[in-house]
């Protein structure tokens, strides 16, 4: 099940959209407005974010590129108002993937979700999409059951171990600084250090059986983690 995330402030649309991509089997969380939007999308749990452009706070623009300088790779399609070429320019120079203007026909919303989706699993991800499945190695990272397997069988990760696997791993190829990873897997208004993420790592490590050579939870010294989805066990 893909997770998406509505940034937009009219009730209408976002009542609208929430209400059909739920029953298209999306699953909707929406923010009305553009700080909180993007402190939600930083989370990097998000398949595609639908972004507003002209909205309190910040506008999309804004949003858009500080997600992109965060490292958040999800597709954005930026939902404009003003039909212009001018925004659609900057949309895309500021990282947007697509964009549609309102008011839009919501069959082709759907359709142009659909095609940025299947750009980004073939192009990001190893993804099996009947899952929502991250694969690496003889690992299945299956978000929507939220558990990882080896082989088909269920490896016990607690709940923070698995938001941090997760994390990592739907950012596969960046590094992740200590900061963005309590951020998002801790949350901001707690006493963990980062070395409550070194230890989860080690803990980590030890489960996916890499305790010794790192292959998949790589260290990026002065800075952070970096997750590697390509190599074998
Ligand atoms: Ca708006």
């Amino acid at each position: 099940m893909y997770k998406v995330l509505i940034i937009e402030d009219e009730p209408g649309v976002y009542m609208t959209l929430e209400d059909r991509l739920i029953s298209e089997g999306y699953q909707v969380t929406v923010k009305e407005d553009g700080i909180s939007g993007e402190t939600e999308a930083k989370k990097g749990i998000y398949d595609l974010i639908l972004l507003d452009v002209m909205l309190p706070g910040r506008d999309g623009f804004k949003v858009c590129e500080n997600l992109r300088d965060f490292g958040i790779s999800s597709p954005i399609i930026m939902l404009t108002a003003r039909n212009t070429d001018l925004d659609t320019i900057i949309g895309l120079r500021q990282g947007a993937d697509d964009y549609i203007s309102k008011p839009f026909e919501m069959s082709i919303l759907l359709a142009r979700m659909e095609a940025v989706l299947r750009r980004y699993s073939i192009t990001e991800k190893k993804i099996n999409p009947q899952t929502n499945s991250i694969i690496f190695g003889n690992f299945e990272l299956n978000r929507d059951r939220g558990i990882l397997l080896k082989n088909g069988v269920e490896i016990q990760l607690n709940a923070q171990e698995y938001r941090l696997l997760e994390f990592l791993a739907i950012n596969t190829g960046k590094v992740m600084d200590r900061n963005d990873i309590l951020d998002v897997v801790w949350g901001y208004d707690n006493e963990s250090t980062s070395r409550t993420i070194d230890v989860h790592i080690a803990k980590l490590r030890h489960k996916l059986g890499e305790s010794e050579i790192p292959k998949h939870i790589i260290t990026v010294r002065g800075r952070g983690y970096r997750f590697d989805i390509t190599q074998n066990q």
